[in-house]
């Protein structure tokens, strides 16, 4: 899939939306994306999934991991294709930690999923929880990259489609400027731009 074809679909779907948005960081951008509607429809998972996947057929993945929750679905999808195991890590007091049982083996050859990189954190701290456990980790995948291709998780990193709109604060947001009214995704409300 091309940069543009992912991007189509999500703009189809609804997980990308355009316009002047307050997201959950506080920033604002003229940008939202919410994977999680663009996942909802299987198909276009196991398409993702498969985009992924063919970059990897020949790295001898044996285990596919996310950071919870985000990145389970396509995560899964992505070790499914390529016949690997899958498992997640989750925050435990912040620290990302393996839990569940779930172990790896030292050497284990592994691929970190994400759904979309945007500093790269949640990567890089289920790179390090792996790494700490004796995993191999060959490289790092999402379907978007938010970072605009700057985000560094420390080892080779594939995104299917990157986004370079920045987020930016009240006072430095060109809509706020023009007086447009800023929306927050999920609420259909419009907020004071003065936040
Ligand atoms: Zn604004």
């Amino acid at each position: 899939m091309t940069n543009e074809q992912v991007i189509d679909r999500f703009k189809q779907t609804g997980a990308l939306l355009e316009g002047h948005f307050l997201l959950s960081s506080g920033l604002h951008s003229a940008v939202y994306l919410q994977c999680a509607i663009a996942l909802q429809a299987t198909g276009d998972a196991i398409e993702f999934g498969a985009a992924i996947a063919a970059h990897f057929q020949d790295r001898q993945i044996e285990t596919v991991a996310s950071p919870a929750i985000g990145g389970l679905v396509i995560g899964y999808e992505v070790a499914r294709q390529l016949g690997a195991r899958f498992i997640w890590t989750e925050r435990d007091s912040g620290t990302m930690t393996l839990r569940r049982g779930f172990t790896v083996r030292p050497g284990e050859r592994m691929l970190v999923v994400e759904d979309v990189i945007t500093t790269g954190g949640s990567t890089r701290d289920t790179l390090a929880a792996l790494t700490a456990a004796g995993a191999d980790v060959v490289a790092a995948a999402s379907i978007i990259d938010r970072s605009g291709g700057k985000a560094d998780v420390g080892v080779p990193r594939l995104s299917l489609a990157t986004l370079k709109v920045a987020a930016v604060s009240s006072e430095e947001c060109e809509a706020c400027r023009r007086g447009e009214p800023v929306v927050k995704p999920g609420s259909r409300r419009t907020v004071s731009s003065q936040q």
